[in-house]
């Protein structure tokens, strides 16, 4: 036996693997199994290289829970170590590695747990480690290293017939979580899914059928239980997989979820490394919470779903794995942020996911804008906050009217632009957000000749502004900005058949019965139009929404609208102020206020009754 002491260069760095790791204890585990697959991969190399190995037999790596024992053990049949191997690599690499890590990042827990401690992150967990080894080299004797979490070692040989390494871990008292066979299964599912030699945990009921017809019966037997049964597709050949591979792997990734529209595979060698399949997921319109996120990997070993630094914002949206060993992680958050290599990966996936669209787009049209519907959340977004994505998307973006047809940004200025001009050349584009309440507006602008477009989600009030700034002279009006007639351009003021008294009289009436603070204004328009139109100022209106979009509570403020009353209207004209009672007057007025809040949906409760009671006398 050799007893020895770990090259301690400033203090006793075990408790402080404790204490600083505690919130992402649970990564031992990944640490340890990746070292197993690392030494079993290395093993099958120097066989393919056809160095003397011997037989390599199953290669299985199995994890063995001792609830008695309150051990937990990573076994492998990788190359092993022989004594001076242990002597190198678990007192003074790993030790020392373990050691500068701390040193660097002991203040920031959080990228501790992204990578690399290694192997003497057992210590979070256990309060003795023991490596049981033996190498693949002939004439090897086995060695058993066996630690304590303090600087002491012990090294003894062993008799370990069989090649390879048990790491065998003496939990602690405060971690018995993880002699629990569900929180291994879980931690085994989370990490170790994707991993390229096979992992067993335990065993597990399988029910077989044997025998034909009504001979058949069902028993059921034991088999192992295989962590990471499924390929990780994305580190194949595209030509090697069908659409059912990708949609079955999808089910893998996020088991019961709708199924995605399509997909892109990645696979980057240079100048990084990156592969990966992102998914679109069927977004219907909608910013859902994401419960599916995109994962990401390094060489197969699960890191975080946490992807934020790394791709994107808006492609957070879409769903899947990525996985890149070149990617910086055990480095801080902002530092990410500033790497140049997380850059390039960045607009390379952006680029990718802009291509993939723009061919779909032009090669399957009618696809394309049969799932617009669920993608256009995402390409909205993704053109608001990235202008490199913005100048692809630009091609391909799509604008529906309310009669439910589609046109690229191109297509839609050459449909409206002869008869949507304003004073300053610009091409108007009207749209509607909320159609039900806006009908009586969208049947007069169409009887007018014009075209309204449907932006009705939260995303398109930023979605137009950057419209507007981008695109060459195109502005957006909403059709309740303004009465149909000065929608696209002021038009020529028109003959008013009421004098100036006659005016002021319609004036202060309205003013009666819309009540204080509402602003009133009669206009000649053509007599065909809406006696009374509540209109809501284009630019007034923005900048509340923008002021609510920043958070600021507008609650305490009403709907802010202007009352435009049709100075030409015979209801206005003839109707009311030939009356000369003039509470038949007021009557008129109210009555045609009232029938414009209800064409805007806006008439409510107590008024609603009484208005319907009222347009009941009528009819006796
Ligand atoms: P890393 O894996 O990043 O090199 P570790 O601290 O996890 O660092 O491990 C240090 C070294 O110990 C490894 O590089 C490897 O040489 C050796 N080692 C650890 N676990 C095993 C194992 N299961 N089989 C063979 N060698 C191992």
């Amino acid at each position: 036996m050799k007893k020895g002491n770990i090259a301690v260069q400033t203090e006793n760095i075990f408790p402080i693997i404790k204490q600083f790791l505690y919130s992402d204890q649970e990564i031992f585990l990944r640490e340890l199994i990746s070292n197993a697959v690392d030494a079993t991969t290395k093993l099958k190399t120097l066989s393919a290289k056809g160095e003397p190995t011997g037989e390599l037999g199953d290669l299985t790596i199995q994890i063995i829970l001792d609830q008695e024992n309150k051990t937990l053990t990573i076994r492998d049949r990788g190359v092993g170590m022989t004594e001076d191997e242990v002597e190198k690599y678990l007192n003074q690499v790993a030790f020392s590695s373990a050691q500068e890590f701390l040193d660097k990042y002991k203040d920031d827990a959080n990228i501790i747990g992204h990578f690399g401690l290694g192997f003497y992150s057992a210590f979070m967990v256990s309060n003795r480690v023991e490596a049981v080894t033996k190498s693949y080299q002939e004439g090897a004797t086995g060695v058993t290293w066996s630690c304590e979490g303090d600087p002491n070692y012990e090294l003894i040989s062993n008799d370990k017939t069989d090649r390879g390494t048990d790491i065998v871990l003496h939990i602690s008292d405060d971690s018995v979580e993880y002699l629990q066979e569900s929180r291994i299964e879980e931690l085994l599912n989370k990490y170790c899914k994707f991993l390229p030699i096979p992992i067993q945990f335990g065993t597990r009921q399988e029910s077989v059928t044997e025998g034909e017809g009504e001979e058949a019966t069902t028993k059921e037997i034991e088999v192992p239980n295989i962590i990471n049964e499924h390929d990780a597709i994305w580190k194949k050949s595209p030509t090697e997989l069908t659409d059912e591979d990708y949609k079955a792997f999808y089910q893998v990734l996020y088991p019961f979820s709708a199924p995605p529209m399509f997909w892109i595979h990645l696979n980057i060698d240079y100048p990084f490394n990156l592969t990966g399949i992102l998914y679109f997921p069927k977004l219907n319109n909608t910013f859902e919470v994401q419960k599916n996120k995109i994962q990401l990997y390094s060489n197969q070993v699960y890191v975080t779903d946490e992807v934020k630094e790394i791709v994107p914002e808006f492609l957070t949206l879409l769903h899947g794995v990525i996985d890149s060993p070149d990617i910086p992680l055990n480095v801080s958050r902002s530092y990410l942020q500033a790497d140049q290599n997380v850059k390039k990966i960045n607009s390379h996936i952006t680029k990718k996911v802009a291509d993939r669209l723009n061919d779909l787009f032009k090669k399957e049209r009618p696809s394309f804008e049969e799932k617009w519907n669920d993608l256009s959340v995402f390409v909205k977004y993704g053109m608001i906050s990235d202008e490199k994505f913005y100048d692809k998307a630009n091609k391909f973006v799509l604008l529906k009217n309310v009669d439910n047809e589609v046109f690229t940004l191109d297509e839609y200025r050459a449909k409206v632009e002869a008869t949507q001009k304003d004073k300053y050349e610009r091409t108007v584009m009207i749209y509607a957000n909320d159609p039900a309440s806006q009908d009586a507006a969208i049947t007069a602008a169409k009887k007018q000749g014009y075209d309204v477009l449907l932006l009705d989600h939260i995303i398109d009030n930023h979605f137009l502004q950057v419209l507007e700034q981008k695109e060459d002279k195109i502005t957006f009006v909403r059709i309740d900005s303004d009465t149909v007639d000065n929608l696209v351009q002021q038009d020529e003021a028109k003959e008013s058949v009421l004098n100036e008294e006659q005016t002021n009289q319609v004036k202060t009436l309205f003013g009666e019965v819309a009540g204080a603070g509402k602003s009133i204004e009669v206009k000649p328009l053509s007599p065909e139009a809406q006696p009374v139109q509540l209109v809501r100022p284009e630019f007034m209106r923005r900048m509340k929404e923008m002021q609510a979009m920043q958070g600021m509570d507008l609650s305490g403020f009403p709907d802010d609208y202007k009352v435009i009353v049709n100075a030409n209207h015979p209801l206005v004209a003839n109707k009311m102020l030939t009356s000369t009672d003039e509470a038949q007057q007021k009557d008129v007025a109210d009555y045609l206020y009232k029938l414009a809040l209800l064409n805007q949906n806006m008439l409510k409760g107590k008024e609603l009754t009484a208005f319907v009671a009222k347009s009941l006398t009528f009819l006796q």
